[in-house]
Parts: C-alpha cells; sequence; structure tokens
C-alpha cells in the first residue's frame, strides 16, 4: 500500500508586513536560519534593521515606487556584513540598483564585504551581476544566460530547503510574480520553536540537515552548550511534510497574456498573496491601470486550485471597506481573508472620504503604481 500524502504544510512564518493595503510586502522567515526572504521593497519601516540583515534575497516585482522605496534600508541593513545577497527582479533591476546605490557615498571600511548578486528574468534570458563592496565597488559586469521561453515559471532562486520560481506578467511595466516551492522533507515548526524553552539558534540549521540526511534519533546534537538527542528535538521543534506553494502575485492584468503564467505559478499554491487593487465594479480601472480586481483574484485561486487566498495590494479607496472585497471574493472562493497591517481584526470603518479631485486620486490615496 502506498504511504499516505504527506500533509500540505508550511511551518515557515509569512509577515504580510504592511496588511492587506499598504505597499505589498512579505516578509518570510525561517526561524533560526539566516536566511529570510523578502518579497517586494516598498515601504518598510515596520521591519526592523535586525529582520532586513537576516535576508538572503529580494525578490522585486517591479520597480514602481511602492515597491522599491524601502531598498535603501535594505542596503543599510546589510551593508556592514561579510555577506551575499540576492536581489531578483525583472527586465531593467541590474542597471536600477546598480544606479540606486551609486548614490552614496561609502568609506569602505574593511569589514563591509557585503555582494549583491543581480538577477534579472527577461523574455528569453537571465542576466546576473554582482556588487561588490569588499573590493571597493567596482562597475558590474552582466553575464547572461538562456531561459527556454516555454518554461512560463523559471526558477530564480534555490537553497536546501526551497526554491522561488517568477512568472512573467502583464502590467504597464516589466514585472513579475513569484512562487515559494518548499522541498518535501523536515522543516522547522515556527509556533513551536516559538513557544521555546530553546531559543533558535544555529542548531535549528544543523538539526534540519541531520533530520533531512536520515541521521538516527541518537545523534546529539548541541543547543546552547547542552546535548540533546536529534529525536527529541525533532518530535517537539519539526514536522514532517511535502512541502507547501506559496505564491505572491501583485500588478497585473488577469488577462489572455498573463493567465496561463499565473494558473501555472499558482497551481495547488497552499497560500496565495494576490493583487486585489480594485473591487469587482471597478473593472475598467483595473483594465487601464493593469491590476487584478477582487473577484478576479479568487478566480485564480478558484482556477489554480489554491487552498487559501489573501487579498492584498487593495487600494486606499477602499479602507474600511475591506469586508466587502473579502465578501465579493468569497463568492467565487469561500477561503479568503484581509489582514490589517497588525495581523489582527479589520479596522473600523474611517470617517468618510473626501471626494476625488478632478483628474488624481483622491487626498491621501496613493496612485495605481
Ligand atoms: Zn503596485
Ligand atoms: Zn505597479
Amino acid at each position: 500500500m502506498p504511504d499516505a500524502p504527506l500533509p500540505r504544510r508550511t511551518a515557515t512564518e509569512f509577515h504580510l508586513v504592511n496588511g492587506s493595503t499598504g505597499d505589498p510586502l512579505l516578509f518570510v522567515d525561517y526561524p533560526g536560519r539566516d536566511d529570510a526572504l523578502l518579497f517586494d521593497a516598498g515601504e518598510n519601516g515596520r521591519l526592523p534593521a535586525s529582520r532586513l540583515s537576516d535576508l538572503a534575497a529580494v525578490f522585486l516585482t517591479h520597480h514602481h515606487v511602492d515597491h522599491l522605496v524601502g531598498f535603501d534600508r535594505v542596503l543599510r541593513a546589510n551593508l556592514d556584513r561579510d555577506k551575499d545577497l540576492r536581489v531578483v527582479g525583472p527586465e531593467g533591476t541590474i542597471d536600477r540598483i546598480t544606479a540606486r546605490v551609486r548614490t552614496y557615498e561609502y568609506p569602505f571600511f574593511p569589514f563591509q564585504k557585503l555582494r549583491l548578486h543581480l538577477l534579472e528574468l527577461g523574455a528569453d534570458r537571465l542576466r546576473s551581476a554582482v556588487l561588490d563592496w569588499g573590493a571597493g565597488l567596482p562597475p558590474a559586469e552582466a553575464a547572461e544566460r538562456p531561459v527556454d521561453p516555454a518554461d512560463l515559471t523559471p526558477t530564480v532562486f534555490e537553497n536546501d530547503l526551497l526554491r522561488v520560481e517568477a512568472a512573467r506578467v502583464d502590467h504597464t511595466v516589466p514585472c513579475l510574480s513569484f512562487a515559494i516551492v518548499e522541498a518535501p522533507g523536515y522543516h522547522v515548526d515556527g509556533p513551536s520553536l516559538r513557544g521555546g524553552p530553546l531559543r533558535p539558534g544555529p542548531w535549528v540549521s544543523r538539526a534540519m540537515t541531520l533530520l533531512r540526511s536520515g541521521a538516527p534519533g541518537e545523534t546529539p546534537v548541541e543547543v546552547d552548550g547542552g546535548i540533546f538527542p536529534l529525536a527529541r528535538l525533532r518530535d517537539r521543534y519539526f514536522r514532517k511534510g511535502r512541502g507547501g506553494r506559496i505564491a505572491y502575485v501583485v500588478d497585473t492584468l488577469w488577462s489572455d497574456a498573463s493567465r496561463p503564467a499565473l494558473l501555472r505559478l499558482c497551481r495547488r499554491a497552499t497560500r496565495l498573496y494576490c493583487d486585489s487593487f480594485y473591487a469587482g465594479a471597478d473593472l475598467k480601472k483595473a483594465r487601464t491601470h493593469k491590476h487584478m480586481t477582487a473577484p478576479q483574484a479568487a478566480e485564480l485561486a478558484r482556477d489554480a486550485g489554491a487552498d487559501h487566498l489573501t487579498l492584498i495590494h487593495v487600494s486606499s479607496r477602499y479602507a474600511g471597506r475591506l469586508d466587502a472585497l473579502v465578501a465579493e471574493a468569497a463568492a467565487t472562493f469561500p477561503d479568503v481573508t484581509a489582514e490589517d497591517p497588525e495581523g489582527g481584526p479589520l479596522p473600523p470603518s474611517p470617517s468618510p472620504r473626501p471626494r476625488a479631485r478632478r483628474g488624481g486620486s483622491p487626498p491621501g490615496e496613493a496612485s495605481p503604481a
């Protein structure tokens, strides 16, 4: 008899930092490991520098300001480190990030050894370049390698636990969506690890490597000066699963051009974070600015067979009316939520909105970038 299917679960911590209405920003943390992932680099003041310095990679969907304005904080938090930080984005990422980081004067202290590995995905090629502070930031030389245009979701990042796929989508400028694909096997059980009594540290990585290599349960593992058998750590802090797929989709039209890649990227996603900039009644605006509506996000979740949908990048014009957008989406896909920035209940309705000025957004409302 075949084994029962492994549970579909993820043990990782996902923080939708600015909730459903702020700049879209997804911080993915692996407890005990210095290899967090950040999706988009918009306003990120809610992320302390100590969390940003844990990053292994930043994934930029595109270069509109609401997805990039926080990149300077990412750079600053990692600059004084001897580390490799990957930045993945669409065409233009190498030139834009290079231009941006060169606007600063650097004292080039000997301990500044950051290596920024830039990678951009185009229609048929991946371009890469390295910005190396240890070498005094010489001009970066780009290298290229072809990608098969028939591959709608090429892999753009990989480590021992997961890979990240990217899909080119249909926005007003070159734009990507991403999905984390976790490898099957042991993963950290985040809530248990947070519950203690052992504190996260380098032992988490060591134990996970041992578990994934099939080491015997009695294998000793050193944790903060104490010795614990691997099986005891396994039973308390780790879970075995087939791994999740977490998709992050923003700033795209739901169109014939984007549909095949999005359906592939989001297939059977454990969790889908999806652009819902507009309500269904504002479909015309969504078409003009190349965004999705909440009902379209639900359609994608349903057709891709996702487990759960979180509406993100909701326009501030719907502040206080998020529940209406959730209800719209739930008509097509019931397992849907929206989050406030603290991750708690949705905020109460604010006072009535001021009227829109002619030809522009209402005061305080972000433009649909
Ligand atoms: Zn945007
Ligand atoms: Zn945009």
